[in-house]
Order: structure tokens, then sequence, then C-alpha cells
């Protein structure tokens, strides 16, 4: 009986994106029905990492459905730092791409800070360039990054007070952490980032609001570090192989769902939380420069 059932009521990211993407699908069959081009996503690929292979053919799968034009170059792990680099600037001059996507990790020895500075700030698909970095950080965002970008949007299809709360993060990698605090700062939020040097994490954690764990440790977060009926945003995407018959990889989060879940008043799960907002997103900015370019 739904009536009384305790604990979090779980986000459906993926019923979520698939909103978004279907909004975005009809925007693109309004522009090609106009007779303008559709949005391009160029996407460079380096080298054979699996989560990187899956990602990138998630991301292309998405971009086909949405009716993007896309465009992958893979380059093997060998590649040099300027063959990369030409890449980005034949994406760059390419009228027909309007949003850029480097898949990082990049091999080692390859500066990446380099290779994002290359990608256009106006093509910058996955909101890292400096510029756009700056610009967020001087409330000003011209393009957001994909992820957080992702969970702000969770957070408002959920309706989740945002302005005069509490909000943790745990994390502050340029990707997830920092550009999650900035976004909740710009919503009036009283935001508080953790890491690796944080002396107590819990007693911090315990007075979030809307908690975002963004470490990269399996269920790091258990339910003793959180406020009952806080909203609890886990954006890991850990693979556990050992655990599994046959090598099979079990994907976990960064919250211990089995002990915050009983305690959370929202909780945005893993898999089917953020990991396809992250998709839409890149979508959405990738249309959204297309938009500006024409
Ligand atoms: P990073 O490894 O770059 O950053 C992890 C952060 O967590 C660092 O700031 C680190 O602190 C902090 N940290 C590590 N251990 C602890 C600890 N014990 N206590 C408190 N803080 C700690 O990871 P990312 O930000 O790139 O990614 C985080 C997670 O999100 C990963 O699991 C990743 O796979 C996932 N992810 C998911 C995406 C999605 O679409 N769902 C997209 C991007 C990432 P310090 O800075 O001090 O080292």
């Amino acid at each position: 009986m739904d009536g009384l059932k305790v604990g979090a009521r779980l986000i459906d990211g993926a019923a979520l994106a698939a909103r978004v993407r279907a909004e975005i699908s009809a925007e693109v069959q309004a522009m090609t029905s106009q007779g303008q081009a559709p949005p391009g996503l160029g996407v460079v690929l380096v080298g054979d990492d699996p989560a990187s292979a899956i990602y990138v053919r998630n991301k292309t799968l998405a971009c086909a459905e949405a009716g993007f034009h896309s465009v992958q170059r893979h380059l093997p792990a060998t590649a040099t730092q300027a063959e990369i680099l030409a890449e980005v600037e034949a994406f760059n001059a390419d009228p027909a791409i309007h949003g850029i996507l480097v898949q990082l990790p990049l091999p080692a020895g390859v500066d990446s800070a380099a290779v994002t500075r290359a990608i256009a700030p106006a093509k910058d698909a996955d909101g890292l360039h400096p510029d756009n970095v700056a610009r967020l950080a001087m409330a000003n965002p011209r393009v957001l990054p994909c992820t957080p970008a992702g969970i702000m949007e969770m957070l408002h299809d959920e309706g989740v007070e945002i302005a005069g709360r509490e909000a943790v993060v745990v994390g502050r990698s340029n990707i997830v952490g920092r550009p999650m605090a900035r976004l909740l700062l710009l919503e009036n939020a009283t935001v508080t980032v953790c890491h690796s040097k944080t002396a107590d994490l819990g007693a911090v954690t315990r007075r979030a609001d809307i908690l975002i764990a963004a470490v990269g440790r399996a269920e790091t977060i258990t339910g003793d570090m959180v406020q009952p009926g806080a909203t609890v945003i886990d954006v890991g995407m850990n693979r556990l192989t050992a655990e599994e018959p046959g090598g099979k990889q079990r994907l976990v989060g960064d919250v211990d769902r089995a002990s915050v879940e009983p305690v959370a008043g929202l909780l945005s799960p893993v898999p089917g939380g953020v990991g396809p907002m992250t998709i839409a997103m890149l979508l959405r900015n990738t249309l959204k420069a297309a938009q500006a370019a024409s």
C-alpha cells in the first residue's frame, strides 16, 4: 500500500530525460522543416577505454534519435596531442558542427586542458572551456556543464525548493562538483563543498536539505550521514566487477541506497537517475549552440 511507504521517493531520471529529448526532437523537426540544417555534434574519442566507448555510443545514439547530425572521430590511444588538436580544429571550422565533445579522460601524456581550450567556446557542448567556466563563476553563464545542468533540471522538475536551503556538494571536480556548487549558489542555496580533506564529512552532510554526492567512491554516503527528509542526488557511477557472476559489472553510485533510501525524502538512484539527464543536456547544449549560430 503506497500510503504506508516510508522513505524516499525515487526520481525517475530516465523518464525526465526522455521528455527533454522528445522536446529537443520536436525543436529539431521544426528547424529542419523550415529548411535549416539540424544541430551537429562532433565527438572526439581517443583510445579504447571501455567506459568511454559506452558513453560515446550512447551519446551518438541519442543524437541520431533526436535528428541531429553527428560525426565521430575515433583516434588510437597512441594519437599525439597535435593529432587530437587537428580533429578539434576541423570541427571548429565545420559549419555543420555546432557542439564539440572530447570524451575524457584522454590518454596519459595528452594535455587535456589544452585540448579543452582548443574548442571554440561557442561550440563547447560540455561547458568546460575556461571562458564558459568563468562565465558561470561570474553568474553570467552561456553553456552549462551537462551533469550539473541535468541535476538542476531534476530538482526543478521535482519542485525542490532551492533558495535559502542548505545544499552540500561532496566533490569538487571541474566536471561535476564545482559547477554544481555554482549553479546551486546561482539559485540562492547556501552551499557547502566537501572534498577528501573535509574533516568530518557526516557532520556537514547531515546539515544538507539538498545533498549531491559526486565522490567517485562506491556507497560513500550512508544513511547516518543524511538529514531525514533530505533530497539526495547520487552522481556516482562506479562499476564493480568482482561480485557479479561471469565478471559482469554492477553499477553502483556514491550513495549507499540501502541505508539512505529509508532516511531521505527524495532520492536520485543509480542507475536511472543523473546518467540519462547528462546526455539530454548535451543534446540541449548542442541545440542551443545551433540556434545561436543560425
Ligand atoms: P573526481 O574523481 O574528479 O572527483 C571526486 C571528488 O570527490 C574530488 O573532489 C575528491 O576530493 C572528492 N572525494 C574523494 N574521496 C572523498 C571522500 N572520502 N570524502 C569526501 N570527498 C571525497 O570525480 P568526478 O567529479 O569526475 O565524478 C564523480 C562521480 O560522478 C564518479 O563516480 C563519476 O563516475 C560520476 N560521474 C557521473 C556522471 C553522470 O553522468 N552520471 C558524469 C560525470 C561523473 P579531492 O578534490 O580532495 O581529491
